[in-house]
């Protein structure tokens, strides 16, 4: 990172002055030692929090004056000397607070935590206002200027006085070349401007005319409002089925906030596909919220960053990361979606943005509200347990109904061989289509098929750096690992018989539905969605315009069908494998899948016309399927607490899990064990494994799990931190700790 926009540098004075103050850095790098003691020079003012440059083995470096005292015992000789403070706005004690609150919860090095906070290099150089030209102050007030030229005289024509232009627009605007204006320029007639910003984040209006809510909506949306206004911190759990309207109610305590004059955050699970979302808040606000996530070019992320430390953005939009933005003033977060596994973080700070929104909140005195129609046990439990407070929207919007779901038992009603779509769903897609309505297919796979196989000697195609299948990508003709990215072309023959033309896909992808489907239904107009046809914000929003203007029959899709789409003429959805999600040992298997497949399902019948959704799967009678059938999502999440109460798991008991990797199997085994020998040993708390992780090879590391599992008063942090500080392990082996794990690869 280059420091320049210094506000001040030291003036020239002898280094090594013993009475200068020291300050405390924190750098955004992974150190264990936390924060670096500096001395700041007379004449520089450094307050806390405030972002400066400081020397680091030769390099400079931009950190964050910390709280705490330096070491004064710290021979001055080894002290450097902060180089400059930079013309941004100090970092807040409330992040900073926050910083040090996940660092000390996820046992991250603040400084990794810091550099989640100064994400955005670009932001710590003062905005380059481009340049553009004015009439110079004595032009025009004498006689006619002998140096004037038609050209010239057309360039001052096209630019009123008291005017800054580009000099590209100006010489378009008089018909000259750019020549003519610098020609100007050399003479004296035109000087130097800053030309106005454009008004990146023109501020929302909370009075701007929106929808009229429905009585239940009115009521629920003068709850959180109400919750805003009281400017103190509190969390609220929003529910309502698919299509209730949750969105348009808690944009109406984003217009609370906003008329408090604090600033509002939502987060949302997958903000490349957000663009319907976009309109409705521009609908709502008259304006486009500030938006934030990885895609953003690096002058945008640099000047949204700056705008929301300067105040200058009243309402930002972003993924997980946006929680460690400079916000002065946060009046609210809202979690859309809060039960997405999307918010979980699951490298370098291994966190969970809905659990970090929480304390986020706390600390500045903000509201929270999370949403889902189909929350997670975790949130529902804190409701039941009065921490949070619950707000329910009971129906969908307007004429809408739910739309039926049924299971079709595929050992009775069985594909023909080598299909995948079973008899009564291609009946059911048929009378849709013949309706002229929309039907949807969703398969949460990727590729033509998950496994490729020998016929003649079984073998299979599996991944050289992980413990996985290969997937068939046909199109490119590739088999693909999608948890490396390793590919190789499809071979000729098997690499393990020989025998040519023998290897076969097996299962289903999308792809394969898709081919499938063109077979079955060959003038049906399709459109694929997975992430693979629909790679960013721009192919999303020509998707869901093309379905919603009913320029397309059948969608086919991954994963990405389920978001929060409204398609008014989708009437059926089909889940082709409803049981993909239930297989592994995976503690939330059965809830995440609820939780996918019922949001998937409220893609259908969101307008008048009913809506219909039929399920594959073998297994009609589990849990997930029945509750789906009969809609009755509380009696299914009540048997999962249940399930999981008296084993003390999340939520009610504590969880970490430690996995240990190393490239060598057998150093991979020997730290592992030695963790597992070192282990705490305590009343309440019980220590799994070490075991191979699901994943046991993961991008030619061997993997080694342990899972570490507390009653729920118990503090797990200071037992983690205690026996990793107890077992000296080798260089080349690596512990990543997950607190609160939600995945179990
Ligand atoms: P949810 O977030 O609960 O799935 P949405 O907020 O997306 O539900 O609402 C579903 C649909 O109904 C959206 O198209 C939305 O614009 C519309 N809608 C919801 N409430 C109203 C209202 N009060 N007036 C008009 N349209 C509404
Ligand atoms: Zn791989």
């Amino acid at each position: 990172m280059r420091a320049s926009g210094r506000k001040s540098s030291p003036p020239n004075q002898p280094a090594g002055v013993a009475s200068a103050p020291r300050v405390r850095v924190l750098l955004p790098l992974p150190l264990a030692a936390g924060a670096y003691d500096y001395r700041l020079p007379h004449g520089l003012h450094a307050p806390r929090g405030a972002f400066v440059a400081v020397p680091l083995n030769g390099r400079e470096m931009l950190g964050v004056v910390w709280d705490g005292e330096a070491d004064p015992d710290l021979a001055p000789s080894r002290l450097r000397d902060v180089m400059a403070v930079l013309d941004v706005p100090p970092m807040g004690e409330t992040l900073r607070r926050f910083v040090e609150w996940v660092a000390a919860y996820t046992l991250s090095p603040p400084g990794a935590v810091l550099r989640m906070a100064m994400s955005s290099p670009g932001a710590f150089t003062p905005p380059s206002a481009k340049a553009g030209w004015q009439r110079a102050p004595s032009e025009g007030r004498n006689a006619p200027d002998p140096r004037m030229t038609p050209a010239r005289l057309r360039v001052m024509d096209a630019l009123p006085p008291g005017e800054v232009m580009s000099g590209t627009a100006l010489a378009e605007a008089a018909g000259v070349s750019p020549a003519v204006v610098r020609g100007l320029a050399d003479a004296g007639l035109l000087v130097p401007a800053l030309l106005p910003e454009d008004d990146l984040f023109p501020a929302p209006d909370p009075e701007h005319p929106g929808p009229t809510l429905l009585p239940d909506q009115a009521a629920a949306a003068t709850r959180l409002r109400e919750k805003v206004a009281e400017r103190r911190f509190g969390v609220t759990l929003l529910t309502g089925v698919t299509g209730s309207g949750k969105t348009e109610v808690y944009l109406d305590a984003v217009a609370e906030c906003l008329r408090r004059g604090r600033q509002a955050l939502v987060l949302l699970p997958e903000i490349a596909l957000s663009a319907q979302w976009l309109d409705r808040f521009r609908a709502r606000f008259g304006v486009a919220p500030a938006l934030w996530h990885s895609e953003l070019g690096s002058r945008t992320r640099a000047r949204t960053w700056r705008a929301v430390a300067e105040g200058g953005v009243q309402v930002l939009v972003g993924a997980r990361s946006a929680l460690f933005l400079p916000f002065p003033d946060l009046g609210l977060i809202i979690v859309d979606e809060e039960h997405e596994t999307a918010f979980k973080q699951e490298d370098g700070v291994v966190y969970h943005a809905r659990d970090m929104a929480v304390v986020r909140a706390r600390l500045s005195q903000a509201s929270c509200i999370l949403v889902s129609a189909t929350p997670s046990l975790e949130t529902l439990n804190n409701v039941e347990a009065g921490r949070y407070d619950h707000v329910d929207l009971p129906q969908r919007h307007g004429a809408a109904g739910m739309p039926g779901v049924e299971a079709i038992d595929l050992r009775q009603h069985a594909p023909e061989r080598g299909r995948f779509i079973a008899p009564p769903l291609i009946e059911a897609i048929r009378e849709t289509l013949a309706r002229g309505e929309q039907a949807m297919l969703f398969l949460n796979r990727r590729g033509y098929a998950p496994l490729t196989l020998c016929r003649a000697c079984g073998h299979r195609m599996r991944c050289p750096n992980c413990t996985a299948w290969l997937v068939e990508h046909r199109a490119q003709r590739r088999l693909q690992c999608h948890h490396c990215g390793h590919a190789e072309p499809i071979p000729p023959t098997c690499p393990e018989c020989n025998a040519p033309g023998t290897l076969t896909p097996v299962g289903p992808g999308v792809e394969r539905v898709v081919e499938e489907a063109t077979e079955l239904f060959p003038d049906a107009r399709r459109i694929v969605m997975a992430s693979d046809t629909i790679p960013g914000p721009a192919a999303a929003t020509a998707a869901a315009d093309s379905i919603a203007n009913r320029q397309v029959d059948l969608i086919i899709g991954t994963q990405i069908v389920a978001k929060g789409w409204h398609f008014p003429h989708l009437t059926l959805v089909g889940v082709v494998d409803a049981d993909l999600g239930l297989a592994g040992g995976d503690l939330r298997a059965a809830e995440r899948t609820l939780q996918l497949l019922h949001q998937v399902s409220g893609r259908a019948g969101r307008a008048e016309a009913p809506g219909r959704v039929l399920l594959q799967t073998f297994n009609p009678d589990h849990p997930v399927m029945r509750a789906l059938v009969s809609g009755d999502l509380d009696a299914f999440m009540a048997e999962e607490a249940a399930g999981r109460r008296p084993g003390h798991w999340p939520p009610y008991g504590r969880l970490a899990a430690l996995i240990v990797s190393a490239e060598d199997e057998r150093e991979a085994d020997r730290a592992a064990r030695d963790l597992g020998l070192a282990a705490p040993r305590a009343e309440g708390v019980e220590i799994l494994g070490p075991a191979p992780a699901p994943l046991a090879l993961l991008r030619g590391r061997h993997r080694r799990r342990l899972l570490l599992k507390a009653r729920k008063d118990i503090q797990i942090q200071p037992l983690l931190r205690d026996w990793l500080a107890r077992v000296k392990l080798p260089n080349s082996v690596r512990v990543q700790v997950d607190v609160d794990p939600v995945g179990f690869l």
